[in-house]
């Protein structure tokens, strides 16, 4: 960092400023997370340097033995973590990894049926914005207006009446346990394949919190670096027969050459959630969601579908009079980062919103429990209730992170 400092000192100042962001704020936004040292000296090596474009043991570019072995060590990693029968590890995110899958099981034009984006679906699963809405024929389903869960009977209508190629379960803000299971009959039913998305919940699956996906989907996505705390990046899992299909889609039809020091990072954080802690630090995550979604609902802070059984919640500001987008801003002030989303139905845009959502996997990796979460509770309302006190949630915020502050020793 010396180096950097005097080589380049305002990059250098901006890796500092985003430690001083990091550490002095509370983090909420279900998608991040802090990684470890270990993983953060894998993206920061000469591994960076190399081109390997093909698989191990069969690259078009010379010297690619060593590199080879990070990858090796990657995929039986997660296949392990997983119980995969194929792991690709390359995709540089998780949009990538749905486009390999897509690349793999469909051809442009074919239907698949997917989770609604104002419903907590991925912009991946078919928005008008995005290369999936574009060049496929999207069906989407949605959850039901009194539960605010999925509408399984829907999913079954829809699939039937239009016959996808495709269907794909999984979302970016829904809070509650998805029934693989239940997707896995309707698309034996339909003949179609499979596509679980689990990017935001794959962590928990690593750590045995919540029911795996794995042994239902014939393909699966997922990024590295949400509660799974690994390098940001993407990867898949499939079965054997797809496997080929699967690797052809990732390289060379979307990607050349991969990232080997994010390779070699993931790698790293497949090891860790290998490791026993890793199960009770995702137990942890779940429990402490769930003690910060209760502390906010007893504050008339409405908990969508009324609870979670995940990282994440999805809490509706409606009845607060305040939108997401100035929750949002209230928030920040106050030293609280998290973001406003829309819920399902939501009157307003998404650039506005009724609801916000927050997570618990940075939290509990800086060693909050149940104590703490309570009073994150209590702070996030203040702010968002009383814009006036953020100054004073601001101080009790800094408290707190006085004893759980991320990468406290190591820089
Ligand atoms: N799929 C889901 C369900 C997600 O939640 C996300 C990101 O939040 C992605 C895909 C895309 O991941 P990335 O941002 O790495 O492209």
């Amino acid at each position: 960092f010396g180096l950097l400092q005097s080589q380049d000192p305002e990059i250098a100042q901006v890796l500092l400023d985003e430690l001083d962001r990091e550490r002095d704020g509370l983090q909420l936004i279900a998608s991040e997370n802090f990684t470890s040292p270990a993983v953060l000296a894998a993206l920061g090596s000469t591994l960076t340097n190399k081109y390997a474009e093909g698989y191990p043991g069969r690259r078009y570019y010379g010297g690619c033995e060593v590199v080879d072995r990070a990858e090796q060590l990657a995929i039986e990693r997660a296949r392990r973590l997983f119980g995969a029968e194929h792991a690709n590890v390359q995709p540089h995110s998780g949009a990538t990894a749905n486009l390999a899958a897509y690349a793999a099981l469909l051809q442009p034009g074919d239907t698949m049926l997917a989770m609604a984006l104002p419903h907590g679906g991925h912009l991946t699963h078919g928005s008008k914005v995005n290369f999936s809405g574009r060049w496929f024929d999207v069906v989407s389903y949605g959850v039901r207006r009194d539960s605010e869960l999925i509408d399984y009977d829907e999913v079954r209508d829809l699939a039937l009446r239009h016959q996808p190629k495709l269907i794909v379960c999984g979302a970016t803000a829904y809070p509650r346990l998805i029934d693989y299971g239940a997707f896995r009959g309707i698309a034996d039913e339909v003949g179609a394949w499979l596509l679980a998305d689990v990017a935001h919940p794959i962590g928990l699956m690593a750590g045995g919190a919540i029911p795996s996906a794995v042994p239902y989907a014939d393909v699966v996505t997922f990024t590295t670096h949400k509660a799974l705390r690994g390098p940001r990046g993407g990867a898949i899992l499939c079965t054997g027969e797809l496997a080929r299909k699967i690797d052809r889609a990732v390289f060379p039809f979307i990607q050349g050459g991969p990232l080997m020091h994010v390779v070699a990072a993931k790698a790293v954080a497949f090891a860790e959630a290998l490791r026993p802690e890793f199960a009770g630090y995702t137990r942890r995550v779940v429990a402490n969601a769930q003690t910060l979604t209760d502390a906010l609902a007893a504050e008339g802070m409405r908990p969508v579908s009324g609870g979670t059984d995940t990282h994440l919640a999805l809490i509706d500001l409606r009845d607060v009079g305040v939108s997401g987008a100035e929750a949002e801003r209230r928030c920040a002030e106050a030293g609280i980062t998290l973001n406003r989303n829309v819920i399902p139905y939501d009157p307003e845009p998404a650039a506005v919103t009724s609801g916000i959502r927050v997570g618990t996997p940075c939290v509990t990796t800086q060693g909050m429990g149940p104590q703490e979460l309570k009073e994150v509770g209590t702070l996030l309302t203040l702010a968002v209730r009383h814009p006036g006190s953020a100054a004073e949630v601001r101080e009790r915020v800094s408290a707190l992170l006085a004893i759980h502050r991320p990468y406290l020793s190591e820089y």
